[in-house]
């Protein structure tokens, strides 16, 4: 039994190009598309299992790196995208008509804050960084996208692509947040390595 996890990874994980410098991204729309231009290569490039990630349909899961914000600029169509949640700390922004999202941004305070999310799927481009792990792995059965007694298999299919699978985000991420939450609080403890 195999997952549609998401095109881009179902059938191997394509190498990016580390000296790849950034693209245009555009929504489904035929006509007038709306386009963001990045300056910058993606990091963090990784499948996201979370409700809140845009994902194709069918997919299990969204595929989402992050750029620096300066990097990033709408080139056009920017009258037709809105921000889907506005409560939520990322502000994604989507397309009204095709609702697919062209940029997650963060306008609080937050470990993340002045990174931007975003799909590179959406590009024409090659040499975007390559997906490097799965986030959020449980969070697909909350939304009725896999059964629990499925879960392992997911897991196991993202494995044989050479991934680390997580049910928050990866131990490098969940640490920079909790870093973060450290110094707000005054704690953060000095290394004694
Ligand atoms: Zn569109
Ligand atoms: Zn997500």
């Amino acid at each position: 039994m195999s997952f549609n996890l998401h095109p881009v990874i179902n059938n191997g994980i394509s190498k990016g190009d580390p000296s790849f410098s950034g693209g245009s991204l555009h929504c489904h729309c035929k006509a007038s598309p709306v386009t963001i231009s990045l300056t910058s290569n993606i990091s963090h490039n990784h499948a996201c299992g979370c409700s809140k990630c845009w994902k194709p349909s069918g997919a299990i899961f969204s595929i989402v790196g992050v750029v620096p914000r300066g990097s990033l600029s709408v080139t056009s169509g920017n009258e037709k995208l809105f921000v889907v949640d506005s409560t939520a700390v990322i502000r994604r922004h989507a397309c009204k008509e095709c609702k697919v999202h062209l940029f997650g941004r963060i306008e609080q305070e937050h470990a993340f804050y002045g990174l931007d999310f975003v799909h590179v799927e959406l590009s024409e481009e090659k040499g975007w960084q390559e997906v490097q792990f799965a986030a959020f792995v449980s969070s697909t059965i909350e939304q009725g996208l896999v059964a629990a007694e499925e879960a392992d298999l997911v897991r196991g299919q993202i494995k044989k692509l050479g991934l680390e699978t997580y049910d928050a985000l990866s131990p490098g991420l969940m640490d920079a947040i909790a870093v973060f939450t450290a110094k707000k609080n005054g704690v953060l403890r000095e290394s004694k390595l």
